[in-house]
C-alpha cells in the first residue's frame, strides 16, 4: 500500500509532505498483537455478489471450503463486520445442512455437524448483505480507510464525477465485503462472480473466465484466480473504465482509466513492461501472476493498492502528456513501482502477521529506488532514499519505534515512517554490506522458500544467512528489533611531524552501541583510498599514514548508515567533497552546508558549481539557495539565465524563470514570452509569474489566453495574476 497520509499523529507517513491526520486509536498501544491463532483455513473461495446502488449493498452469496489447520475442529468463526447474515449452511453431499450460527456484528461464530480432522475439507455457504456505509467504528475517523467496499458518486447526484464502486482490504477490511478469516496469513484461491449494470467494466484478481449477458441490463463476469492469495488481496473495482492492453513476457499488462484519460494511457503506464521485467531479472524470480492490471479510481483514501494481478491506483496517477512533461519520477510514477514491487513482496510471500508488515513495505519503499537507479541512474537513486531518510530522522517519535514491533495500537499504526523510510533505508544498508549478488541471491530464496505463503523478518535473515554464510543476528537484532538509529561525532585532526591523521568517532546517542561496518575514504595528493572499518566502541580513534595533511577525509563514504552524523568539516573541506567525492550526498552536503551560510565566498563558490550540478534535484537546490540571496544572484544571473531558456529539465528551466523574475527588469521580457509558449505548465507559470512582476497589465492579458488549457502551477499562476494588485 501506498498511502498518503496515516492515522498516527506524528508518525504518520507523509509520502509526498501531505498534510497530518489525527491519531485516531481503536484499541490499546499495549496490546501485544501476534500471528492469529489458526483453528482453521482457508482453501478455496467463491463469491457470487450482486450491487445495489441505491442503499449502497453488497448482496453475497459465499460459498467457503476449509479445513482444520492441525486439531480437529466442530467450529468455525469467520470475521464479517457489519454485515447482515442471512443464512449458513453445510454443503454435504450435494445438499444443504443448516448450521447453528452467533453473529455479533463482527464476526460469525458457526457450529459445524461433526469435528472435521486437518485432512478433512468442508464447504459452508453463506447467504449475507454487506453495509460498508452503515459500518460502525469506535474511532469514525477510522472509516475512511476500513470500509472496505467503496460506492463512489453511487446516486449521480455530483456532476462530471463518474459512478464507481471498489474495495479496499488491507489490513482486515476484506471481511466488510465478504465473510472470510481476514488474516494476512490465510490463502485461498477464489472465483468471484460478478453481476453488475452490463455498462460497466469489471476487474478482479486472476484471469476474466466468462461473461454472460443476462439480458436484463446486467452483465455476470467471473474472475477466477487459480494461486493461493490473501482475503486482504482480494479487489474489485466496477465502473465506467477504458482499457488499454498491453504486454510483458507474453502476459497481458492491462491500464484501466476513465475514458478522458485513456488516450493517454500508454504515457502514463507505458513503463510497466519495462518494470516488471526490471524486477524479475533482478530478484531471480519471473513475475508469478498470469497477469498485471492497474485502475485509477476516485477518492481513494490512499495512493495506491497493491491486490495480487490487480493494482487500484489514486487518481493523481492519471495525467494529461503536458502534466507528465513536468513528472521527474513523481509521485504518480514511484506509486506504480511500489505496488508492483508488492506483487513479490506482499501478495507473493505476504508479512504473516502486522507486526512483520516490513517484510511487504521496507521491500516496496526499497523498490522504488532501486528502479529510480535503473531507469535515471545513482544520483535519482539517493535522491529518493535521502528524501525518506530524512523524514525518518526528523521525526523524534519514529526513533523510539523499532522496525518489527507487536505493541500498537491499530494495524495501520505499523504502516508509518519507520517501516517505510527507515526500513527501506536499512535494507539499502544490508545490500551494501552483503554485496549486491549475494543479497539478490538472498531475496531470491526468501521468495522460492516462501512463495504462496508468508514470511517474517527473521526467516529474510536466514534466507541471506544461508546464501552468504555470514551471521546476521548483530546486524537484524540493532535495526529491525530496536528503535532508534545511532548518532555520529566525527573530527580528525593531522600531525605533521608522523605523517598521521587521526579520525575520532564517537557514537553519542543514548542507550545500547551499534555495531557499524563503514567506508572511510581519505583523500590525499590527487589520489582517494579506501579504508573499511568496524567501529563498535562508544569512541573509536583511527589512525591513517598519509604523505600530507589530507583534503578530506569521508566517513560513510557509502551514504548508507542510516545515523545522523556531525562531522564538522570546513567549507574547504566542502568543496573539494563537492569537486571530488563521487555520490549525490556529498554534493548535497556540501550545498546543505553552503546555504547555511550564504556570505561565505567558499559557499558561494559551491553554490555557482551546483547550478551546473549533472542531477537536476542539486541545480534546483542552487537556484533556490541563490535566488534568496542578494549578493550571490547579481554573479549567478548569467549561468541562471541560460538555465532559464536551456535547461533539460523544465522545473529547473521554471526556477531559473522564477529567480530572473525576481530582477524586475524589461531586458527579460522576450525570455519569458518565448517561455510562455513551451508545453510545460511549470516553465509557462514561472513565465507568467515574471512578467506579472514587470507589467501587469501584459500578464493579466496573457493569462486570458492561457486560461484554456491550464492545470497544476500554471492554474495556480493564472489565479494568482487575477488578484495580484500591484
Ligand atoms: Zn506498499
Amino acid at each position: 500500500m501506498k498511502l498518503l497520509t496515516l492515522p498516527a499523529a506524528l508518525l504518520t507517513l507523509q509520502a509526498f509532505a501531505q498534510p497530518q491526520a489525527p491519531l485516531p486509536v481503536d484499541g490499546s498501544p499495549d496490546t501485544w498483537r501476534g500471528s492469529a491463532t489458526q483453528s482453521n483455513d482457508l482453501v478455496h473461495t467463491r463469491l457470487d455478489i450482486r450491487l445495489d446502488y441505491k442503499k449502497c449493498y453488497l448482496y453475497g452469496r459465499e460459498q467457503i471450503t476449509l479445513h482444520p489447520h492441525f486439531y480437529p475442529a466442530d467450529s468455525l468463526t469467520l470475521d464479517a463486520k457489519g454485515m447482515e447474515i442471512r443464512a449458513v449452511v453445510l454443503i454435504k453431499a450435494g445438499s444443504e445442512l443448516p448450521l447453528h450460527y452467533r453473529y455479533d456484528g463482527r464476526s460469525v461464530a458457526i457450529r459445524l455437524d461433526k469435528a472435521y480432522k486437518k485432512e478433512d475439507n468442508y464447504t459452508v455457504r453463506l447467504t449475507y448483505i454487506a453495509k460498508p456505509n452503515e459500518l460502525e467504528l469506535n474511532d469514525t475517523s477510522l472509516l475512511k480507510y476500513n470500509k472496505g467496499l467503496y460506492f463512489i458518486n453511487p446516486d449521480s447526484s455530483e456532476k462530471d464525477k463518474p459512478v464507481q464502486v471498489y474495495t479496499q482490504g488491507e489490513t482486515e477490511n476484506a471481511s466488510v465485503w465478504f465473510p472470510t478469516i481476514d488474516k494476512p496469513d490465510q490463502k485461498t484461491t477464489s472465483e468471484l462472480r460478478l453481476t453488475v449494470p452490463a455498462k460497466y467494466v469489471t476487474l478482479s484478481n486472476g484471469r476474466l473466465a466468462e461473461q454472460h449477458d443476462n439480458r436484463d441490463g446486467t452483465r455476470t463476469d467471473t474472475w477466477k484466480m487459480d494461486l493461493p492469495n490473501p482475503p486482504y488481496l482480494f479487489m474489485l473495482a466496477v465502473g465506467d473504465f477504458r482499457i488499454y492492453h498491453d504486454h510483458c513476457r507474453g502476459k497481458p499488462v492491462d491500464y484501466y482509466l476513465e475514458p478522458k484519460y485513456a488516450p493517454y494511457a500508454r504515457a502514463i503506464f507505458g513503463v510497466t513492461p519495462e518494470v516488471i521485467d526490471f524486477f524479475s531479472k533482478i530478484l531471480h524470480y519471473d513475475f508469478p501472476w498470469n497477469k498485471y492490471a492497474q485502475i485509477v479510481v476516485r477518492d481513494y483514501a490512499s495512493g495506491g493498492m497493491e491486490n495480487t494481478t490487480a493494482t487500484l491506483l489514486n487518481e493523481y496517477v492519471e495525467r494529461t502528456p503536458r502534466e507528465l512533461l513536468d513528472a521527474y519520477n513523481d509521485k504518480g510514477q514511484v506509486t506504480i513501482v511500489h505496488e508492483l514491487f508488492h506483487q513479490w513482496f506482499g501478495c507473493l510471500v505476504t508479512c504473516r502477521n502486522w507486526g512483520n508488515q516490513a517484510v511487504d513495505e521496507t521491500f516496496s519503499e526499497f523498490g522504488d529506488g532501486l528502479w529510480a537507479g535503473h531507469r535515471y541512474g545513482k544520483d535519482a537513486e539517493d535522491a529518493l532514499r535521502d528524501q525518506d531518510l530524512q523524514a525518518y530522522l526528523g521525526n523524534a517519535h519514529a526513533a523510539t519505534l523499532p522496525i518489527v514491533r507487536h505493541h500498537y495500537a491499530n494495524e495501520l499504526d505499523m504502516f508509518d515512517m519507520v517501516t517505510y523510510y527507515k526500513g527501506s533505508n536499512v535494507l539499502n544498508m544490508l545490500r551494501t554490506y552483503l554485496g549486491d549478488s549475494a543479497f539478490y541471491t538472498g531475496l531470491s530464496r526468501y521468495l522460492h522458500q516462501h512463495a504462496f505463503g508468508n514470511g517474517e523478518v527473521q526467516q529474510l535473515r536466514l534466507a541471506l544467512e544461508e546464501v552468504s554464510g555470514l551471521d546476521l543476528t548483530w546486524f537484524f537484532d540493532q535495526w529491525y528489533y530496536r528503535p532508534g538509529h545511532p548518532m555520529l561525532d566525527v573530527r580528525h585532526d593531522y600531525n605533521p611531524s608522523t605523517g598521521t591523521a587521526t579520525v575520532y568517532l564517537q557514537q553519542t546517542q543514548e542507550g545500547e552501541l551499534y555495531r557499524i561496518p563503514m567506508a572511510i575514504d581519505i583523500y590525499c595528493n590527487g589520489k582517494v583510498e579506501r579504508h573499511n572499518m568496524w567501529l563498535s566502541t562508544k569512541a573509536d580513534t583511527l589512525s591513517f599514514r598519509t604523505a600530507t595533511q589530507p583534503d578530506l577525509i569521508n566517513v560513510d563514504a557509502q551514504r548508507v548508515l542510516v545515523a545522523r552524523i556531525t562531522d564538522h568539516k570546513t567549507m574547504q573541506e566542502l568543496l573539494f567533497q563537492y569537486t571530488h567525492a563521487p555520490l549525490y550526498l556529498d554534493r548535497k552536503q556540501a550545498i546543505d552546508a553552503a546555504m547555511e551560510q550564504p556570505d561565505d565566498p567558499i559557499a558561494q563558490q559551491i553554490l555557482m558549481k551546483a547550478l551546473e550540478d549533472r542531477y537536476y534535484g542539486l541545480r534546483l537546490a542552487a537556484l533556490h539557495a541563490i535566488g534568496k540571496d542578494d549578493p550571490i544572484v547579481k554573479a549567478a544571473i548569467p549561468v541562471i539565465a541560460l538555465h532559464a531558456q536551456n535547461d533539460s529539465n523544465t522545473l529547473v528551466r521554471a526556477a531559473a524563470i522564477g529567480v530572473l523574475g525576481g530582477e524586475k527588469n524589461k531586458k527579460y521580457i522576450p525570455l519569458f514570452d518565448k517561455a510562455l509558449e513551451h508545453p510545460s505548465y511549470a516553465v509557462e507559470a514561472a513565465a507568467l509569474l515574471a512578467i506579472d512582476r514587470i507589467d501587469h497589465v501584459a500578464a493579466v492579458n496573457k493569462a486570458r489566453r492561457l486560461e484554456g488549457d491550464a492545470r497544476g502551477p500554471l492554474a495556480t499562476a493564472i489565479r494568482s495574476v487575477y488578484v495580484n494588485r500591484n
